[in-house]
């Protein structure tokens, strides 16, 4: 089977991350951002911002039912988070390896939770669960205006 063929299939993905507002209290938006940028993904947008409760609940909304949902809602909404939409090959999934399990303190040291946090209500960052679901909450938090299509310099050194 042609390898370059394979290669034409992967398919590129896009997550949407956010620092939380605990996160962005104790200053790890650089850091967070850093992350991402290091390890070779596509920044395609990126805000300061302060949420309202109706898009926390529709952001969430797979959660409604939970006991957590309505702490959940008044935490995202306490302070104001980053919204980004990365983009690339496999970007959800490795992602969620960059940013470690929902609880810190089970997360992987070298994780952004295990290094940087200690308590699930207080986790500093999301990232989308599926390419559907990145999709779906890049449209939920950016206006089309938002996301901007351009050609990083490195991209012949970051993918044969
Ligand atoms: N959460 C919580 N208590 C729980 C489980 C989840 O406060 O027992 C919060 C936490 O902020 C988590 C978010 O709800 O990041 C979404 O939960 P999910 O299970 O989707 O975890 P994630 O995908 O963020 O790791």
């Amino acid at each position: 089977f042609l390898p370059h063929l394979v290669a034409s299939l992967e398919q590129v993905d896009e997550s949407y991350i956010m620092v939380k507002p605990d996160g962005v209290q104790r200053g790890f938006v650089g850091e967070i951002i850093s992350r991402f940028e290091r390890k070779g993904f596509k920044l395609k947008g990126l805000k300061l911002f302060q949420c309202s409760k109706e898009l926390a609940e529709e952001h969430y909304k797979e959660l409604k039912a939970k006991p957590f949902f309505p702490k959940l809602v008044d935490y995202i909404t306490s302070g104001p988070v980053v919204c980004m939409a990365w983009e690339g090959v496999g970007v959800v999934a490795s992602a969620r390896k960059l940013i470690g399990s929902t609880d810190p303190l089970q997360a992987e040291p070298g994780t952004i939770r295990g290094d940087l946090a200690v308590q699930t209500g207080r986790n500093i960052i999301h990232g989308s669960d599926s390419p559907e679901n990145g999709k779906r909450e890049i449209a939920l938090w950016f206006n089309d205006g938002e996301l901007v299509e351009w050609n990083p310099a490195q991209a012949p050194w970051l993918r044969e």
